[in-house]
């Protein structure tokens, strides 16, 4: 086992800054990192808070923390549902009833597969 290899321990005990969960930098905690290209704050988050961020935010570019080095994974494989019909943050009430449909969109970036859940709340 090799302990000081120049990264110092810092570098692996590393916190998610909005959960405070370990992050797995080093196949030894549990839970995976990922980092946001598109986001101006590239810290490192966990999977959950990653997502919670970018709950209207789904066209940017994720990476994950894996094998020792960053690779591109896509928010919609992480299991990003766009809400529609409800204000940023605001869950919807019908959400475990209505359907998760995927669509496929473009933008200067590329193609990117989304998917979105439309709103079923009865509008009062
Ligand atoms: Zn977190
Ligand atoms: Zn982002
Ligand atoms: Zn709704």
């Amino acid at each position: 086992m090799l302990h000081l290899d120049g990264r110092g321990y810092a570098f692996h005990q590393t916190r998610c800054p909005t959960c405070q969960i370990f992050l797995n930098l080093d196949s030894i905690m549990t839970e995976a990192c990922y980092r946001c290209l598109g986001c101006q704050d590239s810290g490192l988050y966990c999977k959950n808070c990653m997502l919670l961020r970018h709950s209207q935010l789904p066209f940017h570019h994720i990476q994950e923390w894996k094998n020792n080095f960053f690779q591109p994974v896509t928010l919609q494989s992480l299991g990003l549902v766009l809400q529609l019909g409800h204000p940023s943050g605001e869950a919807c009430y019908c959400a475990s009833t209505s359907p998760v449909t995927m669509l496929v969109a473009l933008d200067c970036s590329g193609v990117h597969k989304l998917n979105v859940r439309y709103c079923a709340c009865q509008k009062r």
